[in-house]
């Protein structure tokens, strides 16, 4: 007799927990498992599952317990409604994310047809959330990675869109061009801060993704003096930082656009977690 569904969520999580580990992850195993919605698999808890189903379950179960993260064993993450595949080489798109998107978004409606840069697309998640929602925008894509950027190509076929990407480290790829909008969620993270971090990010996600120099600053400083010369005369830029480096970055874009409009934007936690630099009227 294979077990039902709910049994084998109850131990999987507990092994998870007994690890420290994220215990959601189990759910999102075993929806995968099932093949069924997050509803479905509710509905279903006292149902057994298959002897495959079970068997799969728990070999996943194991690879969940060295820590790797479950988008990797899946395969994909969802980030904006869409689903983005996700693997070694690139960061899995993180919730707080999707809140630059919604707020370029909205600081866009007033400019027509227009060109974005997302600079460090990673698995392309910015970049062709925004395409699909502003199908009208001409979007490029940069990464210095040129296996994130592979990742990245396959993200933008599996989801229909058209997207401009270019190899090259930070503004180089974008430069000798005017820009209306440029968003980035650059590596931000301190070296100091590994510390803290958990094993799931810290021993599968790439550090070239999450860590940067100067106190996590590092790729702030950079943007903030090249691009006075790329952004058009109407024009805007959105970075993700840090919840500390709020005051550190909405400083930088003041002094390199003197008359921009330079705002810090909380995450749904209340957090700090994005600079919106409008320039022009
Ligand atoms: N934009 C994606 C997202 O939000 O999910 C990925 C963001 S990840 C925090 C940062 C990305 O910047 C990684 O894909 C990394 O390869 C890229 N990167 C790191 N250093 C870079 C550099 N010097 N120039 C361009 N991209 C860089
Ligand atoms: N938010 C990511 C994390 O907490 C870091 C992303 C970044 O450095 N841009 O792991």
């Amino acid at each position: 007799m294979t077990e039902k569904i709910y049994e084998a969520l109850k131990k999987a999580k507990s092994l998870l927990e007994s690890k420290n580990l994220d215990t959601h992850a189990a759910q999102l195993l075993m929806e995968h498992v099932t093949e069924k919605s997050s509803a479905a698999l509710l509905a279903d808890l006292r149902e057994p599952l298959t002897t495959e189903q079970q068997t799969a379950f728990w070999n996943k179960t194991e690879e969940l317990l060295t820590g790797k993260p479950v988008q990797h064993i899946i395969g994909t993450e969802q980030f904006y409604g869409l689903s983005f595949e996700v693997n070694e080489h690139v960061l899995i798109p993180r919730p707080e994310t999707e809140e630059l998107v919604f707020g370029a978004l909205e600081h866009s409606r007033k400019f027509p047809t227009f060109r974005v840069a997302d600079i460090g697309t990673g698995s392309g998640a910015i970049a062709i959330a925004f395409k699909k929602e502003r199908p009208d925008a001409l979007v490029t894509a940069t990464d210095i990675s040129e296996a994130a950027l592979d990742v990245a190509k396959r993200n933008a076929k599996r989801n229909g869109v058209d997207i401009d990407f270019r190899q090259g480290n930070m503004t180089e790829p974008i430069e000798g061009e005017k820009w209306d909008v440029v968003l980035s969620n650059p590596p931000y993270i301190a070296w100091e801060e590994s510390k803290e971090m958990s094993t799931t990010v810290l021993d599968f996600e790439p550090h070239s993704a999450l860590f940067a120099d100067d106190d996590g600053l590092f790729f702030y400083k950079q943007l903030a003096k090249k691009l006075p010369l790329l952004m058009s005369e109407q024009s805007l830029i959105g970075v993700e930082i840090g919840y500390l480096q709020g005051p550190e970055v909405s400083e930088l874009f003041q002094k390199a656009f003197p008359d921009a409009r330079v705002s810090i934007m909380k995450d749904v936690n209340g957090k700090d977690r994005m600079i919106f630099c409008e320039i022009g009227e």
